[in-house]
């Protein structure tokens, strides 16, 4: 396994598995990698040749008074979790070789953008947007895979590589939780004990959902209400947000008659953190 730091070494070494034949399949991530990650990249490594991981905490996708700073960073052990599972290479380029002085190009998507982490986060999107055409750029690859734990921004991905005809093959994969069903998360390691049973909250309150659905409830209202509900007997978690959305446009639902987004943003301590399942009324 490798480690490249070097923009134009990564596209060199693309560009020659290219002329080969090789097929190359990407994950992003940021790093801190966990079981969720190496799922995504066990998964990319049977759809490719070769693998490359990326490792970039991404300033542009955070706003002012977020954790860009202070987000957990350990490549020593990311490498070995890499090597783990057969990563070829981890392309780790500097914040100044990718954001060079006189920088200004964004890509944004517009629309499916504008609720949800867009809403609360504002410019995000755009930095992921961003940096993941600078990464499609720099290591070619044929095939990428997100998570589908970050729901909305693997949308906003499709709808990027579709609006801008990238040759890229965009694939998701299922969210990855923790025994006690919490989403694993890099930023899991902020949470105290305490936190994190109030963090448990938040995948539970979906199962609940998804059971009010598979008894018959169709009204969003009601569902919100019983999931917040859940969420907060007390103070131990703030929601940021609950709602439930098409899966596709990611328009708001009042009515749940196919298959339906539920999705949660809520702070616990310092960590702010996501969770969604698909809830679909004609389950098993
Ligand atoms: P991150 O390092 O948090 O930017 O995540 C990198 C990639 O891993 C993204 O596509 C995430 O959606 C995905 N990912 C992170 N956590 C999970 C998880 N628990 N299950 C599935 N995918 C995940």
């Amino acid at each position: 396994m490798q480690v490249v730091a070097d923009v134009k070494e990564m596209q060199r070494l693309s560009e020659v598995w290219r002329r080969e034949g090789k097929i190359i399949s990407f994950v992003p991530t940021m790093g801190y990698l966990h079981e969720g990650h190496l799922a995504l990249m066990k998964m990319a490594r049977k759809k490719g040749d070769v693998l490359v991981i990326s490792i970039f905490v991404n300033p542009t996708q955070f706003g002012p008074g977020e954790d860009f700073e202070r987000y957990p960073r350990d490549m020593e052990r990311d490498k070995q979790l890499a090597e783990s599972v057969g990563v070829d290479v981890i392309f780790a380029p500097e914040v100044q070789d990718m954001y060079p002085e006189g920088y200004q190009t964004f890509v944004e998507v517009i629309e499916i953008t504008k609720p949800l982490c867009g809403r609360s986060r504002p410019g995000h999107f755009r930095g992921v947007t961003t940096v993941v055409a600078k990464l499609f750029n720099i290591v070619k690859p044929h095939v990428a895979v997100f998570g589908e734990k970050d729901f909305q921004q693997l949308q906003v991905i499709r709808r990027m590589v579709k609006d801008l005809n990238m040759d890229v093959e965009v694939l998701g994969h299922p969210i990855v939780r923790e025994k006690d069903g919490l989403a694993m998360s890099s930023r899991n390691v902020y949470l105290s004990p305490e936190e994190r049973q109030a963090a448990l909250r938040i995948s539970r309150s979906l199962g609940v959902a998804r059971e009010l659905v598979a008894q018959g409830v169709r009204e969003a209202p009601e569902v919100l209400r019983k999931v917040r509900e859940v969420l907060t007997p007390d103070e131990g978690l703030k929601i940021d947000y609950v709602e439930l959305r098409d899966p596709e446009t990611l328009k708001e639902v009042s009515h749940i008659n196919g298959p339906t987004l539920l999705a949660i943003a809520a702070f616990v301590g310092k960590a702010r953190l996501i969770d969604n399942a698909i809830i679909s009324p004609i389950e098993n």
